[in-house]
């Protein structure tokens, strides 16, 4: 692909070329802005001793600055046509390891196994295919990896979900799950013109940084049950909600003393509570289960 790879005349040339038409099915919008794509490298405070994750590198965009700045980079694209445009294109780079995969199907412990014995710092970075936001979301983040940062650039609406506060509409499970493993930042608005095919909606940058200290994370599976069963059902009283985390939560007179314990009104609905209030119902949650088992 001659020129650079943002600009709209090679990827519309490119794509002449390889008689590819964008499929709207797999996200595919892609970022014609090298500003943007220096702003989201700059959010992931490359360096030389990084493994970057990169999930749909499309036409290869963000890829090259990537490989340019860090050790390692393993890219996950679906859509076979881009893979074999990227080989080509990228075939210089010996720091690059492009898999034609699902990313939803895709062992990421397992592909990463490799890199985990060099003292890598682990990140992702992605401009993410709309469809399956929150899903790649929650697997890269619950595959157990030592992840410190990840940048994402996501639809707008999906960036003000994941610094929502309580009781906000956009506040809601990811919100939650994220904001107990780091912080978000969203780091900057993107407009929908930047992209070719342009999309119907504009995008955001956003960046969470993992917390240091793992130690809570035993807390984790708990607090996720206990989320789901808010969310899941939002228009319930959270004392009805967790009702659902049979057997353990399942009388509802010992449930409401629980609540009222950790100073939760039991008819409250589960989206207007914190984090911290999350935490203390998954609190419970681990220690009913553990004196049960
Ligand atoms: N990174 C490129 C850019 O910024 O120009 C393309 C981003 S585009 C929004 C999303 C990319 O994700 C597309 O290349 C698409 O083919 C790829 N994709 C869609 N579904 C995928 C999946 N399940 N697993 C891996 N990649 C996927």
């Amino acid at each position: 692909m001659p020129g650079k790879p943002t600009s709209i005349r090679t990827i519309k040339q490119t794509l002449s070329e390889k008689k590819f038409a964008p499929r709207k099915s797999l996200g595919q919008n892609f970022l014609t802005d090298e500003n943007i794509i220096n702003k989201i490298g700059r959010a992931g405070n490359l360096a030389a001793d990084d493994l970057v994750l990169e999930v749909g590198p499309g036409l290869g965009a963000l890829t090259e600055n990537l490989l340019k700045s860090v050790a390692q980079v393993v890219a996950v694209e679906y859509d076979r046509g881009l893979c074999s445009i990227l080989n080509e294109r990228l075939a210089d780079f010996k720091n690059l390891l492009l898999l034609n995969q699902d990313i939803l199907a895709l062992d990421i412990p397992q592909t990463l196994k490799n890199y985990s014995s060099a003292a890598y710092h682990f990140k992702v970075l992605a401009n993410l295919p709309y469809y399956i936001t929150t899903p790649v979301i929650f697997k890269l983040i619950e595959s157990g990896l030592p992840w410190e940062l990840m940048v994402f650039l996501v639809q707008n609406e999906v960036a003000e979900r994941l610094v929502a506060s309580p009781a906000a509409k956009e506040y809601g499970a990811l919100t939650v799950m994220i904001g107990f493993l780091g912080t978000v930042e969203k780091i900057g608005f993107v407009p929908k013109t930047v992209f070719y095919p342009a999309p119907k909606v504009d995008s955001a940058i956003v960046r969470i940084t993992f917390n240091k200290q793992r130690e809570r994370l035993e807390l984790y599976p708990y607090l996720r049950q206990v989320v789901q069963a808010a969310f899941g059902q939002r228009r319930k009283t959270i004392l009805n909600a967790l009702t659902s985390l049979e057997p353990f939560f399942s009388h509802k007179s010992i449930l409401t003393d629980r609540l009222w314990g950790l100073g939760i009104d039991p008819q409250r609905r589960g989206e207007t509570l914190s984090l911290e209030e999350f935490l203390g119902i998954a609190k419970e949650l681990q220690s009913a289960i553990t004196k049960k088992v």
